[in-house]
């Protein structure tokens, strides 16, 4: 079956075609960061407004870089929750309605499974069962994955995912949004020693995960400098703050393993991207005999392919909406119905 996916859950506009057969046939993302600079966050209504003026012709695009033609696509997916309402009722009435139009099943992801599920689309994609963490501008989560909607969560952020996280101590060292490859980018100059941060709740049991504090400890570590940040400063804290969340993540992942036992370790969301975050958990995998899967690169923060891929899987096991459509902009990765076999 050929899946065509369409994800509008907030400032990225990604559309695209998967192929049961032939893997991903073509996809292409837009993101709106420009136009949300000026107000220093994603205004939903006019993420909502340029959804609406992205999303088709994106489709008929992709769909011409996929050489398929209507007629040849067996279904449609797009991102029903959670994110903002508006954005994700743009995908979903668009979806809802090419479904009908083209007389083909449709259904609605949800936008958490589709970066969970994104590593396995690729050729030589994990087995079920494994372990996932899930490290996002929303989430941060380490869930036991015994199939597809068969999710545990073994831990998650009591605050501040990791990805939020890096973008607000971007925003605190002037880096710039996103502040995930910004702060990359800035520690690649930094010098190990000069500053330490904590590794958050990593000194008690458990797999929860907290970040807010340590955006606090960068805060303290700026307002202790005199005068202007110089760029040696930033590059020293954003390596510092990077080596912590890095290093808690890692923890955590060392613990989850070893208490499930799993044999492979599944890493998706957009700080999935971080260098130095996969060659630590290619460390940590080396040592425990763990096989850790990533999705490419261009799929790590979000995009259509997961979409599509998430939907194939949802589909092709029978699972399809009526003709009435909605957004579900808060909605529990646990909520979702197990697919058997
Ligand atoms: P969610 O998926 O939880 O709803 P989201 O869709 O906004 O949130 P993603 O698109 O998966 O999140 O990821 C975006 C986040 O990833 C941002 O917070 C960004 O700073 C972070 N990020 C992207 N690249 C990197 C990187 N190289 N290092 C660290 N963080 C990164
Ligand atoms: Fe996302």
């Amino acid at each position: 079956m050929r899946v065509l996916g369409i994800e509008t859950s907030c400032d990225d506009t990604g559309i695209a075609v998967y192929d049961g057969d032939r893997g991903l046939l073509a996809h292409r993302r837009y993101s709106q960061i420009a136009l949300h600079l000026e107000y220093g966050g994603v205004v939903p209504e006019l993420a909502s407004r340029d959804h609406i003026r992205k999303t088709l012709p994106m489709v008929r695009r992709v769909l011409e870089e996929a050489g398929t033609g209507p007629g040849e696509i067996g279904g449609v997916a797009y991102t029903s929750g959670p994110g903002l309402a508006g954005a994700l009722l743009v995908g979903a009435a668009l979806g809802r309605a090419l479904a009908f139009a083209w007389g083909v099943p449709a259904v609605g992801v949800h936008h958490m499974e589709g970066h969970l599920l994104s590593p396995l689309l690729e050729p030589g994609g994990p087995a079920f069962p494994f372990l996932a963490l899930l490290v996002s501008g929303g989430h941060t989560l380490l869930a036991d994955v015994r199939g597809v909607g068969d999710y545990a969560i073994l831990g998650e952020s009591i605050d501040d995912a990791a990805g939020e996280a890096f973008d607000k101590t971007a925003k605190l060292l002037g880096l710039g949004y996103p502040g995930g490859p910004a702060i990359e980018k800035a520690a690649l100059d930094g010098r190990p020693g000069r500053f330490h941060f904590p590794r958050p709740m990593t000194d008690r049991p458990g797999l929860d995960f907290s970040f807010s504090g340590l955006k606090t400890a960068c805060v303290h570590a700026v307002s202790g400098q005199e005068g202007v940040l110089d760029s040696r400063t930033i590059a020293d804290i954003a390596a510092a703050f990077q080596e912590a969340v890095i290093d808690t993540l890692t923890i955590k992942c060392d613990r989850a393993l070893e208490t499930t036992g799993h044999e492979r370790l599944v890493v998706a969301g957009g700080v999935s991207a971080n260098a130095l975050l996969r060659r630590r958990l290619k460390d940590l995998g080396d040592r425990r005999r763990v096989a850790v899967h990533y999705p490419r690169l261009e799929l790590c923060t979000d995009n259509g392919a997961m979409i599509a891929y998430a939907g194939y899987l949802r589909l092709t096991a029978g699972q399809h909406e009526p003709l009435g459509f909605g957004a579900r902009p808060r909605w529990r990765l646990t909520d979702l119905p197990a697919v058997s076999g």
